[in-house]
């Protein structure tokens, strides 16, 4: 079997590759030609590394639809994972065409260049609960309403309903996973999880006195990203159809930093300032998953509780920074 993952540099994209490459799939990285990019976490899986069987990378840009079908032409992949999307959805309203234009119209062109080169190929689409946006209710299911509230959520959204339209319209075997927050020691610096263990970590050491945050109170619902790649996979396996991926649990950033804290036997109070400048409007409804229909039609679950992510993400910064 082969595969191509799109944006296969992010947190995602290298478990994936991981898991791919360990059930025997022929795996092809798709990295952006336009933008920095970063082979922090899959340099341990790239062609020459001796332990590992290679990940050839091909260049593409999702706002050239010619650029996509040169790539589905070399690569012929029977599986596509789409992962690709400037993934911060508080920083979207810096750049909401951009976010439009990759996120929204790029999955379209993608969707486009697979109808015609490999129309037989397996589709995954990375939605986002950012497309419930401010939901009507807790917790949000595959049929809930969706209200996105920023431009990453919005672009998500159009590019939710086109593989579904593309699904119903050309038959093509097109999944999306709505996915909550998933975190890990390879999340990015700017999500809340990962600033609260590298700060933490880094105040253990020495390296730093304080870490400023925003809202503690603020909720959502954290899973580990390495058992979400399993749900993608699976809803390939699977017939086409939409899945919500979450935990079900929605734990505060207080909490993550108690916990942070006290696997390193600090206490947070000492070192966290509330910074009214990192504040974001308040959100009066949680995002929550409710998972159900993946676990009954999927059989997943998630392996790692709240504790034990955080656990993980601690201990690899601490042996990152030491
Ligand atoms: P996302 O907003 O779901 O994409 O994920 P984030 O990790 O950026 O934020 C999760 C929650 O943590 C949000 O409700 C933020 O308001 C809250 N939060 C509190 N302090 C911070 C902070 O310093 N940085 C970030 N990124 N989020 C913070």
């Amino acid at each position: 079997m082969k595969a191509l993952i799109v944006g296969v540099n992010g947190q995602d994209g290298s478990y994936l590759a991981e898991l791919l490459l360990e059930k025997g799939y022929q795996v092809t990285g798709w990295v952006p030609a336009a933008a920095p990019v970063s082979y922090e976490n899959i340099a341990h899986l790239l062609t020459g590394n001796p332990v590992n069987p290679g990940l050839p990378i091909v260049m593409g840009d999702l706002s050239d639809q010619s650029s996509l079908m040169s790539t589905l032409e070399e690569t012929r992949p029977d599986e596509i994972y789409n992962l690709a999307s400037p993934s911060f959805p508080a920083g979207s309203w810096s750049a909401p065409v951009q976010s439009g234009d990759i996120a929204g119209l790029g999955v379209t062109r993608l969707l486009e260049a697979m109808r015609r080169i490999t129309p037989k190929a397996h589709f995954y689409q990375a939605s986002s609960s950012e497309i419930f946006g401010i939901p009507d209710r807790v917790p949000q299911a595959e049929e809930t309403p969706f209200q996105p509230r920023n431009p990453y959520g919005i672009a998500k959204l159009f590019a939710h309903w086109m593989v579904v339209r593309y699904r119903e319209r050309y038959g093509l075997h097109a999944s999306c996973g709505i996915l909550y927050n998933h975190e890990s020691p390879r999340r990015g610096l700017e999500f809340v999880t990962r600033k609260i263990a590298n700060g933490a970590v880094r105040i253990k050491l020495g390296l730093q006195k304080e870490l400023r945050l925003g809202d503690l109170e603020a909720r959502r619902d954290w899973g580990f990203a390495g058992d979400y790649v399993h749900a993608m996979w699976a809803m390939l396996q699977h017939e086409a159809d939409d899945y919500v991926i979450g935990t079900g649990e929605a734990h505060s950033v207080r909490q993550f930093c108690e916990l942070a804290f006290s696997c390193l036997d600090l206490d947070y109070h000492d070192y966290i300032i509330q910074d009214p400048a990192l504040m974001r409007p308040p959100e009066t409804v949680q995002l929550v998953a409710d998972p159900s229909k993946a676990r009954r039609q999927l059989g997943w679950q998630p392996s790692l509780s709240f504790k034990d992510l955080v656990r993980l993400m601690i201990s690899t910064e601490y042996d990152n920074l030491k």
